[in-house]
């Protein structure tokens, strides 16, 4: 008799779980995905003119193997690029500086990182100057706690928000004082639990050697890697059901497989389903299966927006240098009595230079928080203008009305709080004995290789449960 396996998902995860599953040379096993209403979910792309460029992620972390494992498994590997930009800046006190090298995610390890940041306010560098020489102490209690308790105990306001916030947030468009260290940074719960100095504990040891780029991408964009695997893995004996979409997922005590799923027209019947969904379609469809998975499914996440220019290269003066600028929360806009909508510029021609071009650059610019739902009600036409004005107060040479495409991402990266992951421990602990596993960005970290990893570990607890 057949296993009938149903992934529900058409993002990198899905179709990773996918591919694990295929590798074991089994011929038992039938495998159907339901791609539902975005195949590709979290990464998209356009093409205009001759530029193909995505419009959510651009690129992923090289020095963690899975997403570059997983292209070169689908034998894509040949168009791997490296990114060929590095450094950053981030704007404060009216002025974009560089942001210097040697800081962990934003926290630094040394006093004259941050004398090389000259908008820094002198709060902020007294705050490190004490955590340096005479550094609190903190009593932290056993397990979780916020990345932001953590660093305001140790730094202080200032430093956190200028500078650390802008780096650390930005990556989930989260606030540092929900975000769970645990998930979100272990290292620098170590570094609390540590005691001392807080920026001489998170100091890494001395580099190992390893060479490499920091990140990589696709030269064909990363909203080319979901429909591709998915066209292989139909190759590879996969049934892919694009755009369909699962309404219900039921279990079935006298039925010959456990589960069914229904999409509007099908009914399918699974003896094990994967779940590679946001927090909002796994309350929906898994809710009711344990208390457990509705209450993880109830994790918040931002809605952002990618606003992204193509302005003619004659017209702009950008930094000489990096790959783009951090906006700290609460930075006043000038044309408005308001704060910055902008969080971040991306220089996405300078990151991945098959989409340079002498005439004109692509400069992106992402857009809203977790708090911050201004977004919402800005029409894409008046966020354009505003992110325009933003652009035109950051940059200084900036010409006003240029070509732009706005792509709205809806809650669209969950929000790793306190306690995450034993949320994430407690849903797998209650329906994977069952037959449902749970892969994606919700559960193991939010990046596409935390996403493909996720994917193929779910497969992986899948087969073992066969065997
Ligand atoms: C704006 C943005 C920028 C990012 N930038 C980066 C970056 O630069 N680098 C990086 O490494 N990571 C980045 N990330 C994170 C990365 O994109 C994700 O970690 C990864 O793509 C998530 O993949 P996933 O398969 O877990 O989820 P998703 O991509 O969210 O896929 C979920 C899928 O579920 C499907 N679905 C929903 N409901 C149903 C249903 N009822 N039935 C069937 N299917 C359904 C959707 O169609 C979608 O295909 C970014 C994310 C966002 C949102």
């Amino acid at each position: 008799m057949t296993t009938s396996v149903v992934i529900v998902g058409g993002g990198v995860a899905a179709a990773a779980a996918a591919y694990e599953l295929t590798t074991t040379g089994r011929d038992d096993l039938r495998i159907q995905v339901l791609t539902g209403p975005s195949l590709g979910g979290a990464l998209q792309s356009t093409t205009v003119d001759d530029r193909h460029f995505d419009l959510g992620a651009d690129g992923f972390l090289a020095k963690r193997p899975e997403a570059r494992d997983f292209i070169n498994d689908l034998g894509l590997g040949d168009e791997l690029v490296d990114i060929a930009a590095s450094g950053a800046w981030i704007y404060l006190d009216g002025q974009l500086n560089a942001i210097p090298t040697g800081m962990v995610l934003g926290v630094p390890t040394s006093l004259d990182q941050l004398r090389a940041i000259p908008g820094l306010s002198r709060a902020a560098t007294r705050e490190a100057w004490r955590d340096r020489f005479f550094p609190r102490r903190l009593k932290l209690p056993t397990g979780d706690v916020a990345i932001g308790e953590i660093l305001r105990q140790k730094f202080g306001d200032h430093l956190t928000h200028e500078l650390i916030e802008p780096m650390l947030g930005g990556i989930h468009a989260g606030r540092v004082d929900d975000l769970g260290a645990a998930t979100v940074f272990p290292q620098l719960l170590t570094a609390a639990r540590a005691g001392g100095s807080l920026m001489a504990a998170i100091t890494p040891p001395a580099s190992s050697g390893a060479t490499g780029p920091a990140f990589q991408s696709l030269r064909g964009t990363m909203g080319s890697l979901a429909p591709r695997a998915f066209d292989i893995l139909e190759q590879r004996g996969v049934t892919i059901r694009r755009g369909a979409v699962a309404t219900k997922l039921r279990r079935t005590a006298a039925a010959s497989r456990p589960f069914e799923v229904d999409t509007h027209d099908t009914t399918t019947p699974a003896d094990a389903v994967v779940l590679a969904l946001g927090p909002r379609p796994l309350g929906h469809l898994a809710g009711h299966l344990h208390a457990d998975v509705a209450r993880l499914a109830a994790t918040p996440s931002a809605s952002v927006a990618m606003v992204t220019f193509i302005v003619a290269a004659a017209d702009v003066t950008l930094p000489e240098s990096g790959t783009g600028v951090l906006i700290p929360l609460q930075t006043a806009h000038q044309e408005s009595s308001d704060s910055f909508i902008s969080t971040a510029v991306t220089f996405l021609d300078r990151k991945w230079p098959h989409l340079a071009r002498a005439s004109s650059v692509l400069v992106r610019v992402h857009c809203g928080r977790i708090d911050d739902a201004r977004i919402s009600t800005f029409s894409d036409e008046d966020l354009a203008r505003r992110v325009d004005s933003e652009m035109a107060q950051l940059f200084g040479t900036w010409p006003r009305g240029t070509s732009v495409i706005v792509q709205r991402w809806s809650d669209a990266l969950p929000q790793y709080r306190v306690g995450h992951g034993e949320l994430v421990a407690a849903a797998r602990a209650a329906v994977q004995p069952e037959g449902v596993f749970l892969a994606g960005m919700l559960y193991d970290g939010v990046g596409i290789p935390a996403s493909i990893g996720s994917g193929r570990r779910a497969a992986r607890e899948l087969l073992a449960t066969l065997s």
